[in-house]
């Protein structure tokens, strides 16, 4: 573009989702854009529970990241919530970004995720192969061919969040489909998560790191009272993580409490550059029986 086209070019902005199956690496490419970490990763499926909104800046166009919690089929109250989250997003955004891994075969999760895609006609649709730094050449450009084979994208783009591969690519293709608009945020905002908020996910992340089996999805965490000391750099947060079971408190705290003072200095470490002071970090567990099926306990988790 020479500098006149630049000049004219009109602002654009809007709203982008990324879907596919668990672990296809929606967080860490929402985190990668935005240069922060507004989404908690894991390799455990299923552990994005909120929309969160990152927000990624260019001159001449801004992105409203939004991420999801996967689409899948419920089986508690809390999976039916986490789905109509999905289905309200998916309504009202201007471009959703169907993401598959680089190194999997396309299966039948795939072709289901890629079949809800029809309900929502408003919006550009992308094809996005990720964490290519996985995979040959050659299992890329085959992976490109079969997501071709799906559908007629708007685009289809190899990407990897983790070793910034077309991060930048992605980003003005993406600003290119959104219509033309002002910005939507102002120009320092990176996330419209609350503060609270997002410390509560860090330390959940932590908390997931090492566990097994149904715990990951039985965790959820509150921060109670957050209170920035007047007679030194400190703030002190209270947080309370629940699970579902005495027996999951066990594991949660470890012996003699050691697992807890782990999962409470990893979460500290992310915290305090997101607070710019020290932490001291007071984390609680507690046990909410079965708070996955009570809508009650779901309303005072945040859900
Ligand atoms: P989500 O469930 O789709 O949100 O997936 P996450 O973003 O939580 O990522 C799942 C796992 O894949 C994590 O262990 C990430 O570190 C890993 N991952 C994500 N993106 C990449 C990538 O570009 N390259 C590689 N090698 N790993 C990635
Ligand atoms: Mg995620």
């Amino acid at each position: 573009m020479n500098d006149a086209a630049q000049e004219s070019a009109p602002h654009r902005a809007g709203f982008v989702t990324f879907v596919g199956r668990p672990n296809v690496g929606k967080s860490t490419l929402t985190n990668a854009l935005v240069g922060e970490k507004v989404a908690i990763t894991s390799s455990k499926p299923q552990t994005t529970r909120r929309a969160i909104r990152g927000i990624v800046h260019r001159e001449h166009g801004q992105l409203v990241l939004v991420d999801t919690p996967g689409m899948h089929r419920p089986r508690t109250l809390l999976g039916e919530r986490l789905n109509s989250v999905v289905q309200d997003t998916l309504a009202e955004v201007d471009v959703i970004c169907f993401c598959v891994p680089a190194d999997e075969k396309l299966g039948p999760g795939d072709r289901f995720i890629n079949e809800q895609l029809e309900a929502y006609p408003r919006a550009r649709r992308v094809a996005l192969v990720t964490k290519v730094d996985k995979a040959s050449k050659a299992a890329v450009a085959e992976q490109l061919l079969a997501v071709s084979s799906l559908r007629d994208w708007d685009t289809i783009i190899p990407v990897s969040a983790l070793t910034n591969v077309q991060l930048d690519v992605l980003v003005d293709e993406l600003v290119a489909l959104m219509p033309e608009s002002p910005p939507l945020y102002p120009a320092e905002s990176v996330t419209e998560e609350q503060l609270e908020d997002r410390i509560s996910e860090l330390i959940r992340e932590a908390a997931l790191e090492g566990v097994q089996d149904e715990l990951p999805h039985s965790i959820a965490v509150t921060v109670d009272d957050m209170i920035e000391r007047e007679d030194k750099d400190l703030v002190e947060i209270y947080a309370n993580l629940f699970v579902e079971r005495d027996s999951q408190k066990g594991i949660i705290i470890g012996y003699k409490g050691e697992r807890l003072r782990e999962v409470g200095a990893a979460a500290r470490a992310q915290i305090e550059p997101l607070v710019g002071s020290p932490v001291y970090l007071s984390l609680r567990v507690k046990v909410a029986k079965e708070w996955q099926r009570d809508p009650k306990q779901l309303g005072r988790l945040g859900f």
